[in-house]
């Protein structure tokens, strides 16, 4: 084991650290995992109901607790931080009914009867980014539970306290230790491992593309199930016809909500060209009116970045002779301060079509419906995006053509329990969430039963 610091991002000063496990310790926790899993499955349903509910009532006994070691440990806004935990409480919730509910089918058939079963996988193993710690893990571990798997989870280097605690209160909640165990550790080393031991039988992964695709590969030698959440470059598309008002009020929230560190981050603004200025002339106070500052204050809106390297990384978007058209106010350093930054580039400039993960967004204008289709499917990216119009037919036509996993018209939602979440193209594989979520953590059986005839 070799310890880490983590670092506050508000203040850039150590205030923790965390142990980190090696790789022969995956190996040890799949071997638990297993035993544990054997003896979850073989218990009864609404045995496996009740525990995922206590897990449930666990975590919104401690939401501000979880909601404090977020704002110390990844920057977050307390209120933010307290709808993760909320939100972590209310998936646990959902996914709580579903041991009861997952059935198969009876097919008719010929000759007897045919039955199918969603047998669980086994092991899932879960890999964690470091924007969204408890969200990202519940997505994974409660629809994982709630098929009758076990889980082992390795979380972000940078961000491990929250997924730590939340292990503690399943266990606390009355569920086996081994069944869902925390690895926190290099991605390199640990996750690596997660993903070629042949004990684990699924991957979920949510990070960068990049990685993503190596994760993907390491996965392939074992015909491993993976699903993937990576990263997106997703439009905010404004047509000439919708509240305007509204549009450039709501924007900076579409893109600046977790200091812009959210794959479906709306960090492509696409304007009709014959309301740009005025679109502009009402974006610039409401970037200047994001407050951003202290996490621990209930006023604060947006936080720091997470970290000095990733700072780096987005200010490298960001030079001197950049196009900026204007720019919100940050709290000078100490921590990895970061101002909402609007850039007017042309159509190839990179920061208009990498991924730059912080709270910067262009400004482009479009011509019409064709133009602004073409502007936003113009990336390897597909997660999600806002069409904003008062015509239902162009929101329909918008819904249709634009290549993303996640759409929102005349809003910037994208993600709620009970609905499906994930990416087209490069922005992933497979979708999370939503009713059908548990299944993805099964295999589907069919049992053929011949009947004599008599
Ligand atoms: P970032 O570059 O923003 O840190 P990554 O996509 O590299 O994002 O990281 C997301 C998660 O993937 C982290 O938990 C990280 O430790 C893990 N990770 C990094 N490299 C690998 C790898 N080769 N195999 C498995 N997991 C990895």
């Amino acid at each position: 084991m070799t310890t880490h610091d983590l670092i506050n991002p508000a203040t850039g000063a150590a205030f923790g650290s965390v142990e980190h496990v090696d790789a022969a310790a995956v190996d040890d926790a799949v071997g638990r995992a297993q035993a544990a899993q054997r003896r979850w499955v073989r218990s009864a349903p609404a045995a496996r109901a009740s525990a995922l509910r206590d897990f449930a009532a666990a975590v919104d006994a401690h939401v501000d607790e979880l909601a404090a070691l977020e704002v110390s440990n990844a920057g977050h806004p307390v209120s933010a931080a307290e709808w993760e935990a909320g939100h972590v409480r209310d998936v646990l919730q959902f996914y709580a009914a579903s041991p009861e509910r997952l059935s198969g089918q009876q097919i008719p058939v010929a000759g007897g009867l045919d039955v199918t079963f969603h047998e669980p996988l086994g092991v899932v193993g879960i890999i964690t980014p470091w924007n969204f710690p408890m969200p990202i893990a519940a997505w994974g571990f409660a629809p994982a539970l709630a098929a009758g798997n076990a889980v082992l989870i390795k979380p972000a280097e940078w961000t491990p306290l929250t997924t730590i605690r939340l292990a503690e209160l399943a266990v606390h909640a009355g569920l086996d230790p081994d069944l869902l165990q925390v690895l926190p550790g290099p991605g390199a080393e640990v996750g690596e491992r997660l993903v070629t031991h042949p004990g684990v039988a699924k991957v979920v992964f949510t990070g960068s593309t990049v990685t993503g695709t190596r994760v993907l590969a390491a996965a392939a030698p074992g015909v491993k199930r993976v699903t993937l959440e990576l990263g997106g470059k997703s439009a905010n598309i404004v047509f000439a016809d919708c509240d305007l008002e509204q549009a450039a009020a709501t924007a900076p929230y579409g893109v600046f909500d977790n200091a812009g560190q959210d794959c479906c981050a709306r960090s492509r603004i696409l304007v009709q060209a014959s309301v740009y200025d005025r679109f502009m002339e009402l974006l610039e106070p409401a970037v200047a009116g994001v407050v951003v500052g202290d996490p621990a204050s209930r006023d604060t809106e947006m936080g720091p970045l997470v970290s000095r390297p990733h700072w780096e990384k987005v200010a490298s978007y960001v030079p001197d002779d950049a196009p900026v058209a204007f720019r919100g106010r940050a709290p000078d350093g100490p921590g990895f301060w970061f101002p909402p930054t609007v850039l007017t580039p042309a159509r190839d400039d990179r920061c208009v079509t990498e991924e730059i993960f912080g709270p910067v967004v262009t400004v482009l204008p479009f011509e019409d419906e064709a133009d602004a289709v073409a502007l936003a499917n113009d990336t390897v990216y597909g997660l999600s995006g806002s069409i904003w119009t008062d015509d239902l037919s162009r929101a329909l036509r918008m819904s249709r053509a634009v290549e993303a996993g996640n759409l929102s018209v005349n809003s910037h939602s994208s993600v709620r329990f009970n609905t499906p979440f994930g990416g087209f193209k490069q922005s992933g594989l497979g979708r999370e969430l939503g009713p059908d979520a548990p299944l993805a953590f099964t295999d589907t059986k069919n049992v053929f039963i011949a009947v004599k005839e008599k």
